[in-house]
């Protein structure tokens, strides 16, 4: 059967094992790294509402705890296996190790396709799961948060079946809650803003004499993509491209940059980005034209910015990239191969573990807020995450100069030196 969980899996451990081997790691410690800590497998029935039941499976896995409590979140997805949750907690544990937060690594999963479920039983579902976890997890065990097809609701739920159980308020036990519910200030836009701080440490080193206004096209205009455009066009970048699912437009050449906030108001009537276009000049692309997800990726940009699937950058069409930086803001978007190409090509690639741990970051400065009872300002949640990005980046940036490695291998050697130092 094809399973690409167990692929992705294959491919962290051995990514892990052989930069663990070239640092000169015993066999045993980097065995400890790659093997999870505890891997939990649920029965979860529940009623549907025409009087039938049914059955789905789900999973925690809790990968490394050296550091702190595991930190992840949880998927609803109907491809989602065993094998798939533990590779992305395995992926979590370097991407705290890199941020440099006292939290380990951890996931969670549903088989499930939420799309065919009512609410309330994507609702019993949701509380079956955490009635299940509320016996292994907690606010210093393991702290889950929303990933995908999971929201601030479905955390709601879980916290309230978790709080239940216990009898006790534990706010800190579940990350990226509502603000109305004792989430943080500055969740939504975190990932987005977090890869642009990533950016501009690296333009203030590449190019140390000039102020750097680049052009950028964008894959994926989701909660990471939008805010990620947002974000670069307030430091004076110009958003020459953007797409969604269904296709993208590149704007109107004179034009300074998209205007980001009416893309998405026209996103949001037409239901599409190409949509926009095609509806005249309402996101100010008169002039521009409708592209397509392919064409977005080897647009003669400065700076491409994968910000919707994995393996988008493959061989396939790693020849033609034109892009000179590329800032991994979906996890995993260009495959071991096209990386490799495209590093002896003297593209800088900022790696996923580092580019987009702005909402890890925040999750834990939720975490913290949520421990002291004590919630904080917007801008003292963006001053903290822009501390600990810029602090993350000129760690990783410094090994990578001192051992002239690329971004990523230097993001695992640095990962792996803190998580084996503190086993
Ligand atoms: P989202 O669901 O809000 O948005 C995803 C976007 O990708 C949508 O605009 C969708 O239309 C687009 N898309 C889907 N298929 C596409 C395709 N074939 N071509 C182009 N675009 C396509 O998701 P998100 O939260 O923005 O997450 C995007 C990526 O970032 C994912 O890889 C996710 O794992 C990663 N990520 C997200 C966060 C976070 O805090 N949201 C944190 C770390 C990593």
């Amino acid at each position: 059967m094809n399973n690409p969980g167990k692929e992705m899996l294959e491919s962290a451990q051995n990514l892990i094992r052989t930069v663990g081997e070239k640092m000169g790691y015993d066999k045993s410690k980097i065995d400890q790294l790659i093997t999870a800590e505890m891997i939990y497998e649920f029965a979860l029935p529940i009623d549907k509402d025409d009087g039938t039941s049914e059955m789905f499976i789900g999973f925690r896995a809790q990968h490394s705890s050296v550091r702190g409590p595991y930190k992840g979140g949880i998927r609803f997805h109907q491809d989602t296996t065993r094998e798939e949750v533990q590779a992305l907690a395995t992926l979590m544990s370097i991407k705290t190790a890199v941020a440099n937060i006292p939290m380990g690594g951890g996931k969670g999963g549903i088989r499930v396709n939420p799309k065919e479920l009512s609410e309330s039983e994507l609702k019993q579902l949701s509380k079956k799961f955490a009635a299940k976890l509320a016996h292994v997890i907690g606010q210093d065990i393991d702290i889950p948060a929303p990933d995908v097809n999971t929201n601030p609701t479905i955390m709601k739920w879980m916290l309230e079946e978790y709080e239940q159980i216990h009898g006790k308020k534990e706010p800190a036990a579940f990350t990226g809650k509502s603000v109305l519910n004792g989430g943080s200030l500055g969740r939504t836009e975190a990932t987005g803003y977090g890869g642009v701080i990533a950016l501009q440490e690296l333009l203030k080193r590449m190019y140390p004499d000039k102020q750097s206004k680049m052009t950028i096209a964008i894959q994926g205009f989701g909660n990471v993509g939008y805010y990620f455009a947002e974000a670069a066009v307030a430091e004076g970048h110009k958003i020459v491209a953007v797409s969604d699912s269904k296709g993208g437009i590149t704007g109107n050449e004179s034009a300074d940059s998209l205007d980001i906030p009416l893309v998405l108001e026209c996103k949001k009537k037409q239901g599409s980005i190409s949509g926009c276009y095609c509806a005249g000049g309402v996101c100010d692309t008169s002039k521009g034209k409708i592209i397509s997800n392919g064409d977005l990726l080897e647009l003669p940009v400065d700076v491409l910015v994968p910000a919707a699937l994995e393996n988008v950058i493959n061989e396939k069409n790693m020849k033609n990239i034109k892009a000179k930086i590329i800032v991994e803001m979906a996890n995993g978007p260009i495959t071991e191969t096209a990386r490799q190409y495209l590093s002896s090509k003297d593209i800088v690639i900022i790696p996923d573990v580092l580019a987009n741990a702005g909402g890890v970051i925040v999750s834990y400065l939720e975490w913290v807020q949520g421990r002291q009872g004590i919630w904080w300002s917007q801008k003292d949640v963006m001053d903290r995450l822009t501390d600990i990005m810029s602090t993350s980046f000129a760690d990783i940036w410094n090994h990578s100069k001192k051992e002239s490695l690329d971004l990523k291998t230097a993001a695992f050697e640095v990962a792996i030196q803190r998580l084996i130092s503190a086993m």
